[in-house]
């Protein structure tokens, strides 16, 4: 699993005015497609016809573009207490706090 940030590209009136790339959202998955594909999933985060989403591999990302993923974090996704959250396999509490976009994917120590 890896940590990926999903950038709108395209500037639009409606959602992005002035701004010709946002990073929109912080997704855990396995590829970079799964990544876009649950960005797209969401409402939030949709596109008009001049805009797509774009994934970016977290160890990827520019120094600006991590400030930029880090602050849509801190700002969209609510820090969950430790066991809050259950393993995806077998069922295990979470042990740590952790925020809210891991939670889908969340697998404990010895199933990882
Ligand atoms: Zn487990």
């Amino acid at each position: 699993m890896a940590t990926y940030a999903i950038f709108r590209h395209g500037s639009n009136a409606n959602n992005q005015p002035r701004t010709e790339t946002l990073c929109v959202a912080v997704v855990e998955a396995t590829t970079r497609a799964k990544a876009t594909a649950a960005a797209e999933a969401e409402e939030s985060f949709s596109c008009y016809v001049n805009q797509h989403l774009e994934a970016i591999p977290w160890s990827r990302l520019n120094a600006e573009q991590r400030e930029e993923a880090d602050e849509v974090i801190r700002e969209n996704y609510e820090l969950l207490p430790a066991g809050a959250v259950s393993c995806l396999l077998c069922g295990a509490d979470s042990t740590a706090e952790m925020p809210a976009y891991r939670a889908p994917n969340y697998l404990c120590e010895s199933c990882r």
